[in-house]
């Protein structure tokens, strides 16, 4: 299992090891999730933020949890997927 300690090791060092981006446009703070939580509050913006654990320590957020109606929530949602899409294309 040495293989795996130097990979835990490695990621340790990184700044972004166990945190998600907020994915609120004007906020973009760190978020630590609790491991294993389904969701995270952003301590910045108060957004709250459904993750997806890819693999323990690797958390991804799905998607926003909004008291909106979900409609509502997944036409935003899109605009910002798209948004995140077209940046990744310009570079
Ligand atoms: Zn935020």
């Amino acid at each position: 299992m040495s293989e795996d300690r130097s990979t835990a090791e490695s990621l340790r060092s990184t700044r972004t090891y166990g945190q998600v981006r907020c994915m609120n446009p004007s906020c973009m703070g760190r978020i630590t999730p609790d491991p294993g939580a389904p969701k995270a509050k952003c301590p910045r913006c108060g957004s709250e933020w459904r993750i997806f654990w890819v693999k323990p320590g690797f958390p991804r957020v799905k998607g926003p949890v909004w008291e909106t109606s979900q409609k509502l929530a997944q036409e935003k949602w899109a605009a910002i997927q798209a948004q995140a899409q077209q940046k990744k294309e310009e570079n």
